[in-house]
């Protein structure tokens, strides 16, 4: 399976988790599968109920709308994303533990570094997570 994220959704993703540190950023993917593809047709950028640099969670009412913008559209939701702002892009115990479906692509974009890190994992139910392949279009 491989994902793909176009350029302008990667740049906003990076700019809102700007905006958000030293908090986490956190929001929904929506888009469609095709094959072993999965297209990203729509970033959603949701509020950090936490409001901490080293948890998020979704807030349920905005899930809640996403999931019927995503119907109206023919969309599926494809997965998560949220910010690391001082950790590499790799999923975190905790990370690992919240995850709740395999189908999902959870994806994690580093700030620790000058340069953005974005990866994308698929967390099966022994959480040994894996890598997929992103690509930027
Ligand atoms: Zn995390």
């Amino acid at each position: 399976m491989k994902i793909r994220l176009t350029q302008s959704d990667y740049d906003a993703i990076v700019s809102h988790a700007r905006e958000k540190a030293p908090n986490e950023a956190c929001g929904l993917i929506g888009g469609t599968i095709e094959g072993d593809v999965k297209t990203i047709r729509k970033v959603f950028f949701l509020t950090n109920l936490d409001a901490s640099p080293e948890h998020f969670s979704l807030d349920p009412r905005e899930q809640f709308a996403v999931i019927k913008e995503l119907r109206q559209n023919g969309w599926e939701l494809l997965g998560n994303w949220h910010s690391h702002p001082a950790t590499p892009s790799r999923p975190s115990e905790e990370d690992k533990r919240l995850a709740f479906d395999p189908n999902m692509s959870y994806l994690i974009l580093s700030l620790q570094d000058l340069e953005p890190v974005l990866h994308s994992f698929r967390i099966p139910r022994d959480k040994n997570a894996t890598r997929e392949e992103l690509e930027i279009i």
